[in-house]
């Protein structure tokens, strides 16, 4: 393959553009999205990535019909540890067992 095949990067002019598989990330509202292995045209000197127009559209609009994914961080004070309601009534059930022996 010769250096013809590829294209002139535009932010340098130096470099040549290769199809590679990156990382996408992007802001939508208050949650950051990483999408790995999208691909992306990469220049070999200065490193400018321009997406795939297609790949990007798919993300898009992958996002735009479910919405922003929630953030899903919670400090860890505000967690409550519940006890399944099963385990609750077993625990019931022994209990009620004690009390008549
Ligand atoms: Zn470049």
């Amino acid at each position: 393959m010769s250096r013809n095949d590829h294209f002139i990067c535009p932010t340098c002019h130096i470099g040549h553009l290769d199809l590679r598989l990156t990382t996408y990330v992007q802001q939508f509202g208050e949650t950051l999205i990483s999408v790995p292995n999208t691909p992306a045209w990469v220049c070999d000197v200065c490193h400018d990535r321009q997406f795939d127009t297609a790949s990007i559209q798919r993300i898009e609009l992958l996002v735009g019909q479910a919405g922003p994914p929630p953030n899903r961080y919670r400090p860890a004070q505000e967690r409550k540890i519940s006890r399944p309601a099963e385990t609750a009534g077993k625990v019931a059930a022994k209990a009620r067992a004690k009390a008549k022996e």
